[in-house]
């Protein structure tokens, strides 16, 4: 027997859920057209994948989320894509959004399916893979993609697993209708969901009021250790907070999540999808709706096609269009007027009730609140209503969100003990959308500062790339200044060198010609070529060949250096003045060795004219 707990609040408004239970689910068929909406989970819209005018198959894959959160949308039977285009979609402001419609051709006709019966020989990577990409979203609550919610952050390891058969809310029957008729797929896809997440528990919440799903249940589970969980009927025990409570004892925290507290929650719906995409290949194509109400002849739930329109179910039901006062998509609790009998069934439709004016009247005008209390009493969060209320209507939605706004589930308990008909419910979803909007505003702003910033960054660091490499760039070429000037010093140094050398050498070479031409004097006068007594001692000849050597060096030397220094005054180089110093002393050299060649030449050219015999 397992232990229950209890949450506090609550409220036990009448069921009606017998209208539709006492006749099985019937199939609803093939409607005229399907209108499939491209966003039917939360995260990103899918975008379309087939053209219009093409023909596709049933179960064919017609849109996909190619990046982000979301999951795919699938054929529900074969036929022709007649658009791609904005349509009314089910939502309480009555929106219209992107959906495909499909013509059906009365086919019917399947795409290859892959079945896996023994998918314990898959990865669990493998079979998450299947669960996505067969279109699964939580079938239960707002459509949460039930892959990613099957692969709970790693350090949160999930050790109880609960399939929540609660379905608290009054008329609707689909879950009920499921676990009678389906037990034996719900506890299979409550196995693959356990075999994915390997908790130590594995739990079936139901409430009481619901004897023969509790029977299907236990019989279907004979000899695994699923638990089934009866509960007390209360609203809204099928809250996931409120059954994980009523299960465990543990209160999932303040703008936390189940798998905080090692706890995961799942729709019934959601385990027989996951049971048909894996065992038997099938995308979620269809799901269970509860048509119900005053106003309808033959009350009761339709397996139908995801995008059938609702016109369509309610034609089915036997709908007396007369007597419908109010559509409501969901239970009267926590759904919505539907302002169009148009809008397509989707993945979360669970129920629409037909109901006629003395069924759902319409509310009372809203009086001033008198500070009964009764709402906070009846609160199954604990909050305080009557103070979300003020905060809510004077639009202090700070103070609103101080008071734990957000924890609050919509669940309608409040307003519908309020002796003052206040619609609290809808001054909470007000004020949670406004606060939804100036964060998507601040969000938007904060964006684009952060796209600005990253700009700025962007082109401080390009101006300081250029600096470092207009800098690189310079010391480049002031090392190549110096280097430049190193070489020009040391070639100045060297050409210096060479000319002392040679100016050394020339005088070596003068040195040994006298000391030659004086040898040769001394040598006594050969009888064939003895010169005459009275001739003078042969003078020495100055070395002409050494003194153009000289020169021409002193000018090759002077005109590099000219060279040079051209080079540098057009670089604007630090050199400059001692490279001009370096020309002004090779140009005194050049001209040291003109002189010194020309005075060579006219000694040799006197010496030669007195060498010459007179007549
Ligand atoms: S139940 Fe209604 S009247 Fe009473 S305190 Fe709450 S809001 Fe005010
Ligand atoms: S709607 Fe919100 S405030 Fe009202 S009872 Fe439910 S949880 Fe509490």
């Amino acid at each position: 027997m397992t232990q229950l707990w209890d949450f506090s609040g609550g409220i036990h408004p009448p069921e009606h859920k017998d209208i539709s239970t006492s006749r099985p689910i019937r199939n609803a068929g093939v409607p005229d057209y399907l209108v499939l909406p491209l966003q039917q989970h939360i995260g990103d819209p899918a975008e379309a994948i087939v053209e219009v005018g093409e023909q596709v198959l049933k179960g064919q894959k017609l849109a996909d989320v190619k990046t982000g959160m979301g999951v795919p949308v699938h054929a529900p039977t074969s036929g022709v894509i007649e658009s791609v285009a904005d349509f009314p979609v089910p939502h309480p402001s009555g929106m219209a959004d992107r959906c495909i419609t499909l013509k059906p051709d009365g086919e019917d006709q399947w795409c290859q399916r892959n079945p896996v019966k023994d998918y314990r020989s898959l990865e669990r990577d493998q079979v998450l893979h299947i669960i996505r990409d067969a279109g699964i979203s939580g079938m239960g609550g707002a459509g949460f993609p039930t892959n990613i919610k099957l692969r709970p952050p790693r350090d949160r390891k999930v050790s109880t697993l609960i399939l929540n058969g609660a379905e608290c809310e009054p008329y609707i029957t689909a879950d009920d209708m499921t676990m009678r008729e389906k037990a034996d797929e719900v506890v299979a896809g409550l196995k693959i969901m356990a075999w994915i997440l390997r908790p130590e528990r594995c739990v079936i919440g139901i409430e009481d009021n619901k004897p023969e799903a509790i029977a299907a249940l236990r019989k279907a589970t004979e000899g695994t250790q699923t638990e089934i969980a009866v509960v007390p009927t209360k609203y809204p025990s099928g809250g996931e907070k409120q059954l994980i409570q009523i299960l465990t004892g543990m209160e999932v925290p303040s703008g936390g999540i189940p798998a905080d507290i090692g706890v995961m929650c799942q729709n019934i719906g959601t385990a027989v999808a996951v049971a048909q995409a894996v065992l038997e290949g099938t995308p979620l194509i269809s799901r269970v709706v509860t048509i119900t109400g005053e106003a309808v002849r033959e009350p009761g739930n339709f397996e139908a096609l995801i995008g059938t329109p609702i016109e369509h179910l309610l034609e089915q039901a036997g709908v007396n269009q007369d007597a419908v006062s109010r559509l409501v998509l969901g239970g009267p609790m926590m759904g919505y007027t539907l302002t169009t009998e148009a809008v397509p069934v989707i993945k979360t439709t669970n129920c629409v009730i037909a109901a006629t004016a003395a069924e759902l009247p319409a509310p009372p005008p809203e009086q001033p609140c008198i500070r009964c209390g009764q709402c906070a009493e009846a609160c199954p969060m604990e909050l305080l209503p009557q103070q979300l209320f003020w905060h809510a209507k004077a639009t202090e939605f700070e103070k609103a969100e101080h008071l734990n706004l957000f924890d609050c589930i919509e669940c309608g308990a409040c307003s519908y003990v309020c002796p003052s008909s206040i619609p609290l419910v809808q001054y909470y979803r007000f004020a949670k959308g406004e606060i939804r909007a100036q964060q998507a505003e601040q969000l938007k702003a904060d964006r684009a500062r952060e796209r600005f910033e990253a700009r700025q960054a962007r082109l401080e660091r390009e101006q300081q790339e250029k600096e470092l490499r207009r800098k690189e760039r310079a010391k480049a070429a002031a090392d190549a200044a110096a280097k430049k000037q190193a070489e020009a010093e040391k070639a100045a140094d060297e050409g210096e060198a060479v000319d002392e050398r040679a100016a050394k050498s020339a005088l070596v070479e003068q040195a040994l010609a006298r000391k030659k031409a004086k040898a040769e004097a001394s040598q006594p006068p050969a009888a064939s070529a003895q010169p005459a007594p009275s001739a003078p001692p042969a003078e020495q000849k100055p070395d002409i060949e050494a003194l153009e050597k000289q020169l021409s060096q002193a000018q090759s030397k002077l005109d590099t250096m000219q060279g040079m220094l051209d080079d540098a005054k057009a670089q604007q180089a630090d050199n400059v003045e001692k490279l001009e110093r370096a020309v002004a002393k090779n140009h005194d050299r050049v001209q040291r060795a003109e002189e010194a060649l020309s005075e060579a030449r006219e000694k040799l050219a006197a010496s030669s004219a007195e060498s010459q015999p007179t007549h």
